[in-house]
């Protein structure tokens, strides 16, 4: 089974300063950081650091070379990434001294996928591979749709929420991973048992993930529902979790674990991750989380 990630890859710009500012006010910052992101380019670290053989694609600006770089020095294949002419996305992040934020997003290159490109990209998968999307890039619908009818194993992260996902084809998804908030917002049900019903009864069959954050993760198909807890650690930034639990989860069940086996994995990787400030360069290898469980199970 061949594994492709089409989705985002972002650079978080990151300022750190004792206050925001204020309306009209300019203040000097005392930290800059510069990390890689995006979804799709971190759910494509995951996946890598779990194990598998993963290549991504999406789109890049002409300042796109550190993003194209992490995946490559990760062991992600890159050489379906585009460039594009213009500035690859980018947030701006403030952040002051208790925690609180302020976000500007520029989605730049990731709005530039075009459907040729997602043709060409497709063209090189056949039944049985897996393509694993999210929804901050264009083209994602026709992804799915076209994915579908290639007979490709769909996984969908519909994340960030946004009301145009209620449009979306869920019938072409096979595996759906969706946080809380995601569900609710998709299947208009709050509790895990009726949310998950009403996302599989939209869907054509397959199976539904939805993760709990510190309360663990759920997966239901036909067959029923089984849930795992979240392991019991002290959480400094849950940026990453759900994109490393992604990673792990899809990783484990193609190898051929149980869902709840895939659960536990998922479950312990993402753990990891809460502890350590950053996401997607603190997204632990299969040893690392191997090892944690044998010590937490
Ligand atoms: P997202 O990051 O997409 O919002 P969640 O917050 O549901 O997703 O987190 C994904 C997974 O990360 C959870 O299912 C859980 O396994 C793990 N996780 C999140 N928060 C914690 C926490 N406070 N303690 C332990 N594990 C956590």
């Amino acid at each position: 089974m061949k594994i492709l990630v089409f989705g985002s890859l972002n650079i978080d710009k990151v300022y750190t300063m004792p206050s925001l500012p204020m309306q009209g006010e300019t203040l000097t910052c005392k930290r800059y950081e510069v990390h890689v992101g995006g979804k799709g380019l971190n759910q494509a670290v995951s996946l890598c650091k779990a194990g598998a053989d993963v290549s991504m694609a999406g789109c890049v600006g002409t300042d796109g070379d550190l993003l194209v770089e992490f995946l490559r020095s990760t062991g992600v294949h890159t050489d379906k990434i585009q460039r594009t002419e213009g500035f690859t996305g980018h947030a701006v992040i403030l952040v002051d001294g208790n925690g609180q934020n302020q976000m500007v997003m520029y989605p730049g290159a990731n709005w530039e996928i075009t459907p040729e490109y997602c043709d060409k990209i497709l063209d090189e998968y056949e039944a049985g591979d897996l393509i694993l999307l999210q929804y901050e890039t264009t083209q994602v619908g026709y992804l799915l749709r076209k994915a579908h009818e290639k007979g490709m194993l769909v996984a969908w992260n519909p994340s960030a929420f946004v009301p145009a996902i209620l449009d979306e084809p869920l019938e072409c998804v096979d595996i759906l991973l969706v946080n809380e908030y995601e569900g609710q917002c998709i299947s208009g049900e709050c509790a895990p048992e009726p949310m998950t019903a009403a996302l599989l009864r939209r869907m054509n069959g397959g199976a539904v993930v939805l993760t709990l954050g510190g309360e663990g993760a759920v997966y239901a198909d036909a067959g029923g529902m089984v849930r795992v807890p979240a392991f019991c650690v002290d959480a400094v930034d849950t940026t990453g979790a759900g994109d490393t639990f992604t990673g792990y989860f899809l990783h484990s069940l193609i190898c051929g674990k149980t869902p709840e086996e895939a659960l536990r994995t998922a479950c312990a990787a993402s753990a990891i991750v809460v502890t350590k400030p950053g996401a997607a360069e603190t997204i632990p290898d299969r040893e690392t989380v191997e090892c944690f469980l044998r010590a937490h199970c």
